[in-house]
């Protein structure tokens, strides 16, 4: 098959890249660079199978796929609040082209949606019923709000022209590739406890989070575009803990001497976030098999060799 991949370049887009190339798929990877980076990809320049295209998707482009993996976004806070009216446009406008790319050629097309459709929850854990708690003006709304609408153009598309969607929300993902500036937790507190700098907590750290290894979230994601359940699904670990938690065993696992630092909480973070995952195990057959320990002792050997080799 030929496999659109937006984003591709990215964490989460190299992996499936990965995955579907080794599958024997012909891959067009279509990513802007703007928190993706070719090195991910570099192992399959110049192959046959693969193709390379700049491109940023709130622009329209015509291409003939067979499938997509809709994921280009900046998944981040601190690079989804960098230029917000950019994160919009990438959600809505980059969406809809590739909805509209789908409708013409006739492809399944699976939206990379997340968790933060659920905004700060006052539910738990989250299953896909519950239609969470966004602040449509605050500074993470660019991201909840653009994926929100991103979900609704996914459905409208499928109940007017009967494109072929399905739509994953993903959980909080970690793995080898994610950029040692990227600023989410698990690489901030990797990185800060390998150069023993201080791991930064921000608020008191009783928040919590759901962590799923990257290996993981990949075969969900081809799950879910394989099977006939069109969504939406979250993909996640239910495994859950504070952020307090994670240091403790990230500054366990690298044997580090970084001190702890708090800094201020960001507005609108949720406190708590876990999947339900029972429509993943019911409908994909699906659940998570890396533990956190070890796909951290993974992640952690990733950023030694990129940190220190
Ligand atoms: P990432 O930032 O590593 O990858 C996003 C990729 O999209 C990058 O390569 C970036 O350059 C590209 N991109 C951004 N805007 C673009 C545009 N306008 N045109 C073309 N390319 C563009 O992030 P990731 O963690 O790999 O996330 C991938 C997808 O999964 C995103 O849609 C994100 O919202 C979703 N997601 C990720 C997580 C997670 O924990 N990693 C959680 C929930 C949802
Ligand atoms: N689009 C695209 N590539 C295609 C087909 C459509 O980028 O192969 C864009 C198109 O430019 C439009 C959007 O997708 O901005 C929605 O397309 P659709 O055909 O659904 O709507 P219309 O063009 O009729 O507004
Ligand atoms: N966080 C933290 N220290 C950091 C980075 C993040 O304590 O260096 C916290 C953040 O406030 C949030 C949680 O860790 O409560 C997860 O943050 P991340 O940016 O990874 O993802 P998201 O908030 O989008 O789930």
């Amino acid at each position: 098959m030929k496999i659109l991949v937006t984003g591709g370049a990215g964490f989460i887009g190299s992996h499936l890249i990965d995955r579907l190339m080794e599958k024997g798929h012909d891959i067009l990877c279509l990513d802007n660079f703007y928190t993706g980076n070719k090195n991910n990809v570099l192992k399959w320049v110049g192959n046959p199978h693969f193709e390379l295209i700049r491109h940023d998707i709130t622009e329209p482009i015509r291409l003939e796929v067979d499938q997509i993996y809709h994921l280009a976004c900046p998944a981040s806070p601190i690079h989804y609040q960098h230029n917000p009216v950019k994160t919009i446009k990438t959600n809505v406008l980059g969406t809809l082209n590739m909805l509209g790319l789908a409708k013409r050629v006739s492809a399944r097309i699976l939206l990379a949606s997340t968790s933060e459709v659920y905004g700060d929850p006052d539910i738990h854990p989250q299953h896909e019923e519950y239609n969470g708690n966004v602040n449509c003006t605050g500074l993470r709304a660019c991201y909840d709000e653009g994926k929100r609408v991103a979900e609704t153009l996914a459905f409208e598309y499928h109940r007017e022209h009967q494109t072929d969607i399905r739509v994953a929300r993903i959980f909080n993902t970690y793995g080898p590739r994610m950029s040692e500036n990227d600023g989410r937790v698990v690489s901030n507190l990797i990185v800060q406890a390998l150069q023993n700098k201080f791991l930064t907590i921000y608020g008191d750290g009783t928040q919590t989070r759901s962590f799923c290894y990257i290996s993981d979230m990949a075969e969900g994601l081809i799950k879910l575009m394989n099977g006939n359940y069109i969504g939406p699904i979250n993909l996640g670990n239910p495994d859950e803990y504070t952020i307090l938690e994670l240091a403790t065993i990230i500054h366990k696992m690298t044997k580090s001497n970084a001190q702890l630092i708090y800094k201020e909480l960001p507005k609108d973070d949720p406190k708590k976030r876990q999947p339900d995952i029972t429509k993943a195990k019911f409908h994909l057959d699906w659940q998570p098999q890396f533990s956190l320990e070890r796909g951290l002792e993974l992640t952690i050997q990733h950023f030694q060799d990129q940190l220190f080799e």
